[in-house]
């Protein structure tokens, strides 16, 4: 265990226990991002940092912008749980997870404050200075862990940090009142949609079927990139939306 921080920007350093060498000799490509969903960011950081509690993360940052490291970014912590993207299924071993305190969906889901996501812009461009993540590996909990997670959330401002150079994202086209396809719907169309989030990263098998997976993999997406509304339906904006990510998605070299 290293002695002090990676970032120079972490002004507390709370070794968690939950931590283990990255497996199969992986570097860190994808920053994860997560929000607490606890009361307060005091009760999350004696949570990550407990061994019973069976997680951990590298970074905890509070509503003031304050921000503790807990796991050296060399090290493997426990964020991601049962996820997936791109076909990998141990997200620990090649992500660096950073916690923002918010207490969450189950407790009003306040909006995340201003001095808060100064510190988040602040830490992941520190991040992206010392390691090779492409824009479209940075991620939210929700987008590799569908359906089980939906941290940080539709309130979370994913333009700003793209405006800073931070993450893979485009103005959502808008809403046209379509009723798109949905669950039950077969075809053609629902096979080329599942190509499209598979493509992109999100685990989607490829069945012609728009089953639960899919509307769940759908209102990931929409919880990230097209906010305006997460019902699982994939709508003509949120086609359209997947379509103006994958033409920018194309243009950044393959991690
Ligand atoms: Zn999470």
């Amino acid at each position: 265990m290293t002695a002090a921080p990676d970032s120079p920007l972490a002004t507390l350093w709370c070794p968690a226990p939950n931590r283990e060498p990255r497996r199969n000799g992986l570097k860190p490509d994808m920053l994860l991002l997560h929000y607490t969903g606890m009361d307060s960011a005091e009760a999350a950081l004696d949570w990550l940092t407990r061994q019973e509690s069976g997680v951990s993360c590298h970074y905890l940052i509070d509503e003031d912008g304050r921000i503790a490291q807990l796991v050296p970014e060399s090290e493997r912590a426990w964020h991601a749980g049962q996820s997936r993207w791109s076909g990998e299924t141990d997200l620990n071993s090649c992500s660096i997870g950073i916690e923002i305190h918010n207490p969450g969906h189950d407790f009003d889901y306040p909006d995340f404050p201003e001095t808060e996501m100064q510190a988040v812009e602040a830490l992941c461009l520190d991040i992206l200075s010392r390691h090779a993540i492409p824009p479209q590996r940075v991620l939210a909990h929700s987008d590799v862990a569908p359906g089980r997670k939906r941290d940080p959330g539709e309130k979370f401002d994913w333009q700003r940090l793209a405006r800073a150079g931070i993450g893979l994202w485009v103005p959502p086209a808008p809403l046209e009142g379509d009723a798109g396809l949905g669950p039950g719907d077969e075809g053609e169309a629902v096979a080329a949609l599942q190509r499209g989030l598979l493509e992109f990263g999100y685990g989607v098998e490829v069945t012609t079927t728009y089953g639960t997976g899919l509307e769940k993999v759908v209102e990931a997406f929409q919880r990230h990139f097209r906010p305006a509304r997460i019902d699982g339906r994939a709508d003509s904006s949120t086609i359209e939306t997947l379509n103006r990510l994958l033409t920018a998605h194309r243009g950044f070299p393959v991690a």
